[in-house]
C-alpha cells in the first residue's frame, strides 16, 4: 500500500568516507539499487547528503517488498519508510499525525527528534522537536513524553528539497556496493559454509562469480538444483549471479584411478582451484574465495591449504578461516541458507573421501602422487563443459 509521498530514504555506510570515491561508489550503489528495484515497480532513485532517497513513480510499486529488499543491498547502513513534506514546521506536524496515526494512538509514550541538514530552516532542531512534539501530544493527549525510553521516536529530517517523517531506521545490510571492489570467483558448494563466505566478499564491494564442481551421477540434479537455490537466496546480497556448472566426474575417477587413496581429497581440492583460476583469469577476477576454515576437517590444516592454494596465483580469500561452526551457522541462518544447505544431498567430496586423508601434506608429495593424470587435458575437458547457469528472481 502507499500512502501519500510514501518513500524510501537510505543512510549511506562506509562509502561516506571514502573522498574521492564517493561519487563512484554512489553512482555503483543507486545502479545495484536500480537492479533491485526493477520487479517491484517504476521508482526515482537520487543521492543527496549522504543519503538515498527512492520515491515511487505509480501507484501499484510494491512498497512492502522494495523496503525488504533494500534491507540486502550492501553499503546501506540504515532503511527507513518516510513521507516527504514541505518544510514548514505546522505541514510538518499535520504530516506526522496523519502518517503516523496508527502509531502514535497505539504508543504509550513518545518523542520527537528532529535533524536539520538545511541550516536555512528558521527554527533549530530543539526548537522543531519541541514544537512538532507540544501540537502532537495536544492531538494524541493519552500519550506521555520520554525522551529516554519512548515506545516511538517521530524523526524529522530537514533536508535540502523537504522534510521527512519516519519512525527510525531498520539496520541496512552494511558493507560496501557491490562491484566497487572487482571481481571473485566463490567455490560455491551445497554445504554450510561457502555461501556463507560468498556473503562475506559480496559485502566488501565484491561482484561474484560462483562456481559449482558437479560430479553427476555421484552427486544428483537434487544437488545441483540445491546450489542453484542457494545462489537464489545470495541474489538479493550479490546483485547478479550465473552459476558456473562444471563437470567434475572425470576429474574424479581418474584420481581415484591412478593416485593413492589418502590424497584423494588434496587433489581434487587442487583440480578445483586450477579451475577457479582460470574461471578467474578469463573473467577479470582479482581473487578466488572458498568456505574453509583452519582445523574443521582433514583437508583444512594449514599444510592443506598450502598444498591447494599452490594450484593459483591468485590471493585465496577465506574470510571464514577464523570462526567457530556456531558462528558460521547463525550466519547462515541470518541470510537465509541454512535450511537450504542441511538438505541431505551428497557432496562430491563425501563421495571420494578418503578412509585415512593425509593432514599433514607437503607440496612436493601431492606433486608426485598426481604425477600419473593429464592434468592439463582434465582442466580442458572440465572448462569446455562448464554450463553457465544466471540465477533469476
Ligand atoms: P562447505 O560447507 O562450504 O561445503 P566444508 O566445510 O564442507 O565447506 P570442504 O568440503 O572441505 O569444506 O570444502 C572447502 C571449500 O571448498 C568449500 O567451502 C567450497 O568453497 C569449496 N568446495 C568444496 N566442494 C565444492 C564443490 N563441489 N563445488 C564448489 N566448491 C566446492
Ligand atoms: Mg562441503
Amino acid at each position: 500500500m502507499i500512502r501519500m509521498n510514501d518513500m524510501i530514504l537510505l543512510k549511506l555506510g562506509e562509502l561516506i568516507l571514502k573522498g574521492l570515491n564517493k561519487k563512484q561508489f554512489e553512482r555503483r550503489l543507486i545502479a545495484n539499487i536500480e537492479r533491485r528495484l526493477k520487479t517491484f515497480g517504476e521508482f526515482r532513485v537520487y543521492s543527496a547528503q549522504s543519503a538515498i532517497y527512492i520515491e515511487p513513480l505509480s501507484d501499484n510499486c510494491d512498497m512492502d517488498r522494495a523496503f525488504t529488499a533494500m534491507c540486502k543491498v550492501f553499503g546501506v547502513v540504515s532503511v527507513s519508510r518516510a513521507v516527504a513534506c514541505p518544510k514548514d514546521a505546522d505541514r510538518i506536524f499535520e504530516t506526522a499525525r496523519a502518517y503516523l496515526k496508527d502509531e502514535l494512538s497505539q504508543a504509550g509514550s513518545f518523542k520527537v527528534e528532529s535533524k536539520r541538514s538545511d541550516k536555512r530552516f528558521p527554527m533549530t532542531s530543539i526548537d522543531l522537536s519541541r514544537y512538532v512534539g507540544g501540537k502532537l501530544h495536544d492531538a494524541f493527549p493519552h500519550l506521555t513524553v520520554d525522551v529516554h525510553t519512548p515506545e516511538l521516536i517521530v524523526n524529522i529530517e530537514v533536508r535540502d528539497f523537504a522534510a521527512y517523517v519516519h519512525t527510525g531506521g531498520t539496520p541496512g545490510a552494511g558493507g560496501l556496493p557491490v562491484g566497487s571492489g572487482g571481481r571473485a570467483v566463490s567455490l560455491l558448494s551445497g554445504g554450510i559454509d561457502s555461501p556463507v563466505s560468498t556473503y562475506m566478499i559480496a559485502k566488501r564491494g565484491i561482484s561474484i562469480i560462483p562456481v559449482h564442481f558437479f560430479s553427476f551421477p555421484y552427486t544428483s540434479e537434487l544437488a545441483k538444483q540445491k546450489v542453484l537455490d542457494i545462489a537464489a537466496v545470495l541474489l538479493p546480497y550479490c546483485g547478479k549471479l550465473t552459476v558456473e556448472i562444471v563437470p567434475f566426474t572425470k576429474i574424479q575417477e581418474e584420481i581415484r584411478r591412478l593416485c593413492p587413496e589418502e590424497y584423494l581429497t588434496l587433489i581434487m581440492r587442487r583440480f578445483m582451484m586450477r579451475i577457479a583460476d582460470r574461471i578467474a583469469q578469463k573473467n577479470g577476477c582479482g581473487a578466488l574465495c572458498t568456505g574453509e576454515n583452519l582445523g574443521q576437517v582433514a583437508s583444512q590444516t594449514m599444510e592443506a591449504l598450502a598444498v591447494t592454494e599452490d594450484c593459483t596465483s591468485l590471493p585465496v580469500l577465506r574470510p571464514l578461516i577464523g570462526f567457530d561452526k556456531e558462528e558460521i551457522v547463525s550466519l547462515a541462518r541470518k541470510i537465509g541458507t541454512y535450511e537450504l544447505s542441511i538438505l541431505p544431498y551428497e557432496d562430491c567430496c563425501t563421495v571420494f573421501t578418503p578412509r585415512h586423508p593425509r593432514t599433514k601434506p607437503s607440496v612436493s608429495e601431492v606433486v608426485e602422487a598426481e604425477k600419473p593424470l593429464d592434468i592439463e587435458a582434465l582442466v580442458q575437458e572440465a572448462i569446455q563443459g562448464i554450463e553457465r547457469l544466471p540465477i533469476v528472481t
